[in-house]
């Protein structure tokens, strides 16, 4: 399940993208999706990943 980024302009007629999750703001879609993965990617397995040490 992806994270939809809220898109807008400002008024300089830049776009930019902000997370739904932490409100943080990515000039580039790029940047976003980056963030996405790092800090919100598996917001269902949060519980688990925070019992224990990252197998990975
Ligand atoms: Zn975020």
């Amino acid at each position: 399940m992806k994270i939809r980024a809220i898109k807008f302009v400002d008024r300089d007629g830049e776009e930019y993208y902000r997370c739904p999750k932490c409100g943080r703001i990515f000039r580039k879609s790029r940047d976003y999706t980056r963030h996405v993965n790092r800090a919100h990617r598996r917001v269902k397995v949060q519980k688990q990943e925070a019992g224990e040490e990252n197998p990975q």
